[in-house]
This record gives structure tokens, C-alpha cells and sequence, in this order.
């Protein structure tokens, strides 16, 4: 009830404009998003490669409607990928992508074509690309433009999610020789018949993905910050006899950031999904309907003098 409170509310233009424009708001948001601009990004991008951790970030622009909206995504993905080679950030940083902010819900081929030159210019700074995942209407048009993209640009990730029944069977055709897949729960408010309901199915699904993936050909990246995942997981790399570099772990940028620094020490490679951008709240709302928990550091933070 409270998920699909947040979610609607992150629709909402008015509940944007409130929160963006309360005076405190700024060091809440600054808990999940680097900041607003590629200075912000870089500026993050740095001292988490000090750490030793990995990023992978993400230019936030959701509702995208237009082609000169998302040419402009585009162009920020370019700048974004020359200033990490010019600071020397790659491949340490990589970037992550989602289709809607390069008109995929409106137009696949230009969302094709920008994206294959945002991995021709990571593919020049000495890095790669992941395709995020979006909903699950968008799930056989992200996976056949992440086909076609990975014939010029072997490396570039996909993201599947394990609450999507198909999940598994995703996996299995994905894990090859190469294939970067990233594991998450899945962030959507999806229906029965595509999605397990239950958390327990959910995690259940995730580690029959994460046995097929840790099985196969590719590099898999567990994007979760469930502590049973992770030490299954980990207990899964043992199994496979697969060492810290062939596969990682991967967490969002504010979340359990003690438990990926320990992962570091343990000496397993750890990636930061860290967003920034103007349009921090789409992205900032679910991360509150994940886990209601966190509208109450929310709610305080609003209501702070300070
Ligand atoms: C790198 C990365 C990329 C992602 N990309 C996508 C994508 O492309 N598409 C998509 O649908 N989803 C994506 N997600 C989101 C993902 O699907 C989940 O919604 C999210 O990761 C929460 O699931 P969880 O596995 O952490 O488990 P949960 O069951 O949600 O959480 C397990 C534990 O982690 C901690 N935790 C989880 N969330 C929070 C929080 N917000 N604040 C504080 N502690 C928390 C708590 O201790 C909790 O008990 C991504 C997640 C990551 C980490």
C-alpha cells in the first residue's frame, strides 16, 4: 500500500516541486544521487575509485518524449565519457544507460543509434556500457537492441531481473562466453502473470538466475544488497571455482556502503551504481518504495531547521 503510495507520488509533478524546492531536501537526495552535474559525477566517481570500489554511473533522465530530448541524453552520456578519459577514470568507471532516456518508448531506432554511439565512445575511453532494465514491456526490445549492439561492442551488460518469470530462461541464453549480465531483484510494480509477488519467490528466482549465471561462460554482476544473496553468492564463486575477477558485486550509491567497503577488503570486486543528474526524483521516489523505511529519514530530513 505505502509502495504504491510512493510510486504514484513519484508520478506527481506537485510532490516533485514540494520536495524539490524544501530547503533540507539537498542532503537527503545526496545520500543516493552524486549531485546535478558531471563535475558532481566525477567529483563521486573519484572518491569511490580511491576506495577501490568499481562505478558504473547513470545519467538520470526519465520521461523522455521527444528526439531533442533524447539527443540530449545522448550528448550528456558523450561529455560524461570524455571527462572520465580525460581524469584517467576508466576503466575503473563504466556507464549505465536506460533506453527511455534515448527514446526507446517512442522511437527503438534512435534509441538504438544513440545508444551505439554512446558505446563507440566508451569503447574509445577504454571502457563499456550496461543497459539498465525498465519495465517489463520493454524487456524484448531492450534484449534485441542489446543483441544487435553487442555484435560491434562485445562487452556491453544487460541487466535482467529476477522477479520476471522469464528471468531464468534469459539467463541461460545469456551466459556466454563474454556476456556481462547484472542480477537484480527488479524495481517495477509488475503484474502476476510476468512477476513472482512474494519476496521468498522473488529470492528463490534470483538465486536459480544467479546458479545459472555463475555456471556459465560470462562475467556476472549481483546487483543486490541482500546480505543472503551475497553470501550466497559468494559461496557460489567457491563452488564454481570462479575467482574475484570473474565476477562482481554490485550495490547502489548510498546503500549498505559499509558492506561494500568490507567486500573491497575481502578483496571482491565491488561496482557503485551511482546516479546524477537534474532529474533526481523519479529515481530517488523508488528507491523510497523499495524500502518505506527510508520516507522516514525522509520526512525528517524535510522537516529539519537545519
Ligand atoms: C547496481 C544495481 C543496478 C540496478 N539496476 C536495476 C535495473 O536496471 N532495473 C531494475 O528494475 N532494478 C534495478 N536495480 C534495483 C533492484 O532491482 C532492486 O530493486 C534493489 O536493488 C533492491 O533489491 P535488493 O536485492 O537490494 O534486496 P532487498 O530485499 O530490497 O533488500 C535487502 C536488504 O538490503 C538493504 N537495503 C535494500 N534497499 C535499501 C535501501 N533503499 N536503503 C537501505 N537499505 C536497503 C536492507 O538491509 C535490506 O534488508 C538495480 C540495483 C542495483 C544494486
Amino acid at each position: 500500500m505505502l509502495r504504491s503510495v510512493i510510486l504514484a507520488a513519484s508520478r506527481s509533478a506537485q510532490v516533485e516541486k514540494f520536495v524539490g524546492s524544501a530547503p533540507v531536501s539537498r542532503d537527503v537526495v545526496r545520500r543516493f544521487v552524486a549531485g546535478r552535474t558531471t563535475e558532481d559525477a566525477l567529483r563521486v566517481t573519484r572518491e569511490l575509485a580511491d576506495q577501490g570500489l568499481g562505478i558504473t554511473l547513470d545519467h538520470l533522465g526519465e520521461d523522455t518524449l521527444n528526439a531533442d530530448q533524447a539527443n540530449a541524453t545522448r550528448e550528456e552520456y558523450l561529455s560524461l565519457l570524455a571527462a572520465l578519459k580525460a581524469e584517467g577514470l576508466t576503466p575503473a568507471a563504466e556507464v549505465s544507460l536506460k533506453l527511455s532516456a534515448l527514446g526507446q518508448a517512442f522511437d527503438e531506432d534512435l534509441a538504438e543509434a544513440n545508444a551505439r554511439t554512446i558505446c563507440a565512445a566508451a569503447a574509445d575511453a577504454g571502457t563499456t556500457v550496461t543497459l539498465d532494465m525498465e519495465d517489463h514491456t520493454t524487456t524484448d526490445s531492450t534484449l534485441a537492441i542489446l543483441a544487435r549492439l553487442r555484435k560491434d561492442y562485445p562487452s556491453t551488460g544487460a541487466v535482467l531481473q529476477a522477479y520476471l518469470r522469464r528471468t531464468e530462461q534469459d539467463c541461460r541464453e545469456l551466459a556466454t562466453a563474454g556476456s556481462r549480465v547484472r542480477l537484480c531483484k527488479g524495481a517495477y510494480k509488475e503484474p502476476e502473470h510476468v512477476a513472482y509477488q512474494a519476496p521468498l519467490e522473488v529470492d528463490k528466482s534470483y538465486v536459480r538466475c544467479m546458479n545459472v549465471l555463475m555456471a556459465g561462460q560470462g562475467h556476472p554482476m549481483l546487483a543486490t544488497h541482500d546480505p543472503r544473496l551475497v553470501a550466497i553468492g559468494q559461496d557460489r564463486a567457491h563452488w564454481f571455482d570462479r575467482s574475484p575477477a570473474e565476477f562482481e558485486f554490485q550495490m547502489l550509491y548510498g546503500i549498505r556502503p559499509e558492506e561494500q567497503r568490507r567486500l573491497v577488503a575481502e578483496g571482491f570486486g565491488v561496482r557503485v551504481y551511482v546516479p546524477y543528474g537534474e532529474q533526481w526524483y523519479g529515481y530517488l521516489m523508488r528507491r523510497l518504495a523499495e524500502r518505506p523505511a527510508n520516507l522516514m529519514f525522509f520526512a525528517r530530513a524535510l522537516s529539519s531547521k537545519k
